[in-house]
């Protein structure tokens, strides 16, 4: 059985304040767990299955490394899908991904949490009330901005032109984020934004669901290789810049066009489907 069953999630309110005030949010504050929160069984599974269709299909990209790097969820207030420590992420099905509380505890899961995907998860949901979905990598071209000094998305590209706006740069490099400190201070430096490159490090996308984030995450690794092609290319003459105007104008246009990444997350799950049966089993999920 869940061990809490009901309904409630997307919307919630949340008990602090966007920037977390008041709150005591260590790792080994048990408090966030203390209130019984309301879930849905439909909405917990298929947080579930959009989350290991994210991951498997982001592997297939070679957008991972090792059995680094995390994507959540938000279900509710401090009630978070993760996936889990120590899963590839092409071999992960949807009974893998861990339910946890906003302590870092795993409420419903077999396996184990890993640090850094807490400190760092658990901070942009909290102080980025938007970032429902937050999907972490280091993937190849987005990365190899993150090396250059200086280096930003230039816009030139009609798929960087959906990121006007929403973007973000830490230039501070501080290393593994294995504290609340510094989980906290990437948090910040997301600010409200819908994309963040960390220095040194690689970029974090968030979004309202994991359709919308992960069609974001494609784009941008797609918009990043198309710049790191055309410097290349270019060989010291100016990538050929979009007017300002141009960038509101078709940013807006894709934001109006979000069906795109629902289809885009349900052409994955069919592919998959094909491919890989089994890869949304649910059956053997431990605790229910
Ligand atoms: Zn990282």
């Amino acid at each position: 059985m869940l061990l809490e069953t009901t309904a409630q999630t997307g919307g919630a309110t949340r008990p602090e304040n966007a920037n977390g005030a008041g709150r005591a949010n260590t790792a080994k504050d048990a408090t966030a767990s203390a209130q019984p929160v309301d879930l849905d069984r439909g909405i917990v599974d298929k947080g579930r299955i959009d989350l290991t269709a994210a991951l498997r299909w982001s592997a297939r990209l070679q957008l991972n490394e090792g059995v680094c790097n995390h994507f959540s969820l938000e279900l509710a207030p401090d009630r978070y899908l993760i996936n889990p420590q120590g899963l590839h992420w092409s071999e992960v099905t949807a009974a893998d991904i861990l339910l946890i509380d906003g302590a870092g505890q795993v409420l419903e899961g077999r396996h184990s949490l890993e640090p850094t995907a807490f400190f760092i998860h658990s901070w942009i949901h909290r102080l980025n009330p938007h970032a429902r979905c937050i999907l972490h990598t280091h993937m190849p071209y987005a990365t190899a901005l993150t090396l250059i000094d200086g280096g930003r998305l230039q816009w030139c590209n009609q798929n960087t032109l959906r990121f006007w706006n929403r973007v973000g740069y830490d230039d501070e490099y501080r290393g593994l984020a294995l504290s609340e400190a510094e989980g906290r201070r990437i948090a910040g430096a997301l600010n409200g934004r819908d994309v963040l490159f960390s220095a040194s490090h690689g970029v974090t996308v968030v979004a309202a669901s994991v359709a919308w984030a992960f069609d974001d995450l494609y784009y941008l690794e797609r918009a990043c290789m198309h710049q790191v092609l055309a410097v290349q290319a270019a060989n010291g003459r100016p990538l050929r810049r979009v007017p300002d105007a141009m960038c509101e104008q078709v940013g807006r246009q894709i934001a109006g066009e979000r069906q795109q990444s629902d289809l885009f997350l349900d052409s994955v799950k069919r592919m998959l489907g094909r491919e890989a049966p089994g890869w949304d089993d649910l059956q053997d999920l431990a605790q229910r």
